[in-house]
């Protein structure tokens, strides 16, 4: 007897099933891409039991006559391509004919559909892939589908579906980015017979796209930027730096209109923001790129998610430096804007152009006058630290050669051992005095010639880490090596670290380590130059945060002086150079209309 047979139609249909309809959201999206491809301008969704009991999406648009009624739920059964060669001008989001073949078979479906130039409407219930009923039916022009008991079919993948909660935060999730990029498409959404959601139509993209994120709610700016390039087109909206989250889920991409990942664009948008937000901290951005189908490969994936490029590097950089100029174009409008009304950390531009050119304070030479003698020491023990601890700002015994601030700004005194109050012109200007000294190091940690010549470990530090973080650090250790630290693999799972820069030598090895670990897996796109260059960058900000004075430290009126003056002597001092703001300026405005001198 042979042992291979043909899989039953409806049996090979609820495989299929499987691969295109994950779960609720999936058929949500299949649904909405129908109707959006059949040109309609009002959906609208309703959801039960997240999903999984009934989702049903009633649209406007072309609706289907008897003939394609029946064949719609067919394998393969489209009108949007006839051959494989029509994907490059594809203008529809729909074209593989699947999805509901695959719906009708894992569900019960309803489908009531009418056209504009009939009177009446069909009416199709179909169980299991089976059509029951077909009748005639007074219906709207349009089409009305209805999947109630999702995968009641596969009982196996029904239980994997998540609570009623889980599954409708996908649907929105979905919802929001189908939203997102049809502003001129009316959206109302309702969850168990709640009305959620309704998004009226809009011209205004960013009007549609502040609603949707509710960028006022989570008190931020959304900037945004369109810009050209060849035949493409990108717009985006993104967070200003007064706003970051712990995951990715506020990045979101589309490619014509399509919601699609990718994880190296996503990375090259958080990485716009390296030095902008905290490390680890990733902003809102929404990304819309329209380009040329030739330049899309949309057929990776049954659910059409995964997208590739066919210039990925062109189209990551594009993004990245768009984004990132956009950012600086933000943060200069500030520096130039008078701050009447907003809390930005802002100082005036001019302000700081009055300030004499920084002249080697005392701080600044103290480090390199120590650290330029440690080299000539060549065995030293960790515990044996020849500088005296630089967590503390140097007293100057009120001396000081030059007057650092200007007229305008006086200090008023320091606030819970770790702001500094300033008089200023405008209203109240406040410093972080640990952000601000971070902020100062990390620029002359730049400029230091050799401050990164390793010194011998007397006892060397071992690091222990697994074989895979090993593997990914190993072809990077050279820069490690450039930078002064001088690290060795030994053992299966051990590194050993030999030698560290002078000035390195309070910051625990491990930590900086595991930072660049994070860093490399994060960007693993990256040429080996612009990692090293990215390294060099972080172990800079690394160093500087375990110099520099912290809060709690108690600073006299001298040294708070020369703190601000170097400040703002420094080229970037707006944020440290992990991305917090160094100084904030509240308006006299805003403290008026706290005492409610002014409305
Ligand atoms: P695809 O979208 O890939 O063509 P589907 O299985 O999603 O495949 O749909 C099959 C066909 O059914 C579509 O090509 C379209 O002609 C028709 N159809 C589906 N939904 C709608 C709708 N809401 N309005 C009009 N026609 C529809
Ligand atoms: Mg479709």
């Amino acid at each position: 007897m042979s042992k291979i047979h043909i899989l039953p139609l409806h049996e090979a249909q609820k495989i299929a099933a499987g691969e295109i309809v994950e779960r609720p959201a999936s058929v949500v999206k299949e649904l909405i891409e129908n109707a959006l491809d059949a040109g309609a301008t009002h959906i609208t969704i309703q959801i039960e039991d997240g999903g999984k009991k009934l989702i049903r999406i009633v649209d406007n648009g072309s609706g289907m006559n008897y003939q394609d009624a029946h064949l719609c739920t067919a394998m393969h059964a489209t009108s949007k391509i006839r051959s494989i060669d029509d994907l490059k001008a594809l203008h529809t989001f729909g074209f593989r004919g699947e999805a509901l073949a695959a719906l009708a078979a894992s569900s019960q479906m309803t489908i009531i559909t009418k056209q504009a130039d009939t009177h009446e409407g069909i009416h199709i219930i179909i169980q299991e892939g089976i059509h029951k009923i077909t009748e005639p039916i007074a219906a709207q022009t349009g089409t009305i589908i209805e999947i109630r008991d999702l995968f009641c079919t596969m009982p196996a993948r029904q239980k994997f579906l998540k609570k009623r909660e889980t599954e409708m935060g996908h649907i929105k999730q979905l919802i929001d980015a189908i939203a997102l990029v049809h502003p001129q498409v009316h959206i109302t959404v309702y969850a168990d017979a709640v009305l959620i959601h309704n998004y009226l139509p809009t011209d205004n993209l960013y009007e549609r796209t502040a609603n949707i994120l509710q960028a006022k709610a989570h008190n931020y700016t959304l900037v945004s930027c369109t810009k050209e390039l060849d035949q493409m087109h990108l717009t985006c909206f993104v967070s200003d730096h007064h706003y970051s989250r712990y995951d990715r889920t506020g990045i979101m991409m589309f490619a014509n209109k399509r919601w699609i990942k990718n994880i190296h664009l996503s990375r090259a948008i958080a990485r716009a923001y390296m030095n902008v937000l905290p490390e680890g901290r990733f902003p809102v951005a929404i990304v819309m790129l329209d380009i040329p189908g030739t330049e899309l490969d949309i057929n990776v994936h049954p659910r059409k998610e995964e997208v590739q490029f066919v210039h990925p590097r062109t189209i990551e950089q594009w993004v990245h430096d768009s984004i990132k100029e956009t950012l600086n174009t933000q943060i200069s409008h500030l520096l130039q804007k008078t701050p009447q009304n907003s809390s930005f950390p802002v100082y005036k531009e001019n302000t700081i152009s009055m300030i004499p050119p920084m002249q080697p304070s005392y701080t600044a030479s103290y480090f390199y006058q120590k650290s330029s003698q440690e080299p000539s020491i060549s065995i030293l023990s960790p515990a044996l630290s020849i500088t005296p601890s630089p967590n503390t700002y140097p007293h100057t015994n009120g001396q000081s050669e030059i007057d650092p601030l200007p007229q305008e700004y006086e200090i008023i005194g320091q606030l819970h051992k770790t702001y500094i109050l300033v008089h200023h012109a405008e209203g109240l200007l406040m410093v972080d005095q640990h952000a601000a000294h971070e902020c100062i190091l990390y620029s002359k940690f730049e400029h230091a010639v050799d401050h990164n010549a390793p010194i011998q470990l007397l006892f060397p530090e071992i690091i222990q880490l697994t074989e895979a973080e090993i593997a990914l650090l190993e072809p990077y250790l050279y820069i490690f090596k450039e930078n002064g630290i001088i690290i060795e693999h030994f053992g299966q799972t051990n590194l050993r670290v030999n030698a560290l820069p002078a000035c390195n030598k309070q910051t625990s090895t491990e930590e900086l380590i595991r930072t660049i670990l994070n860093v490399l897996q994060e960007y693993k796109a990256l040429t080996d130059d612009e990692l090293s260059v990215l390294l060099h960058k972080k172990l800079r900000a690394q160093m500087a945060c375990k110099a520099a004075i912290k809060a709690g430290d108690i600073l006299d009126m001298q040294q708070m002086k020369l703190l601000l003056h170097d400040l703002y002597a420094t080229k970037d001092h707006l944020t440290c150079p992990h991305g917090r703001p160094t100084c904030w300026l509240i308006s006299l405005y805003e403290i008026e209309k706290k005492f409610k001198r002014k409305m």
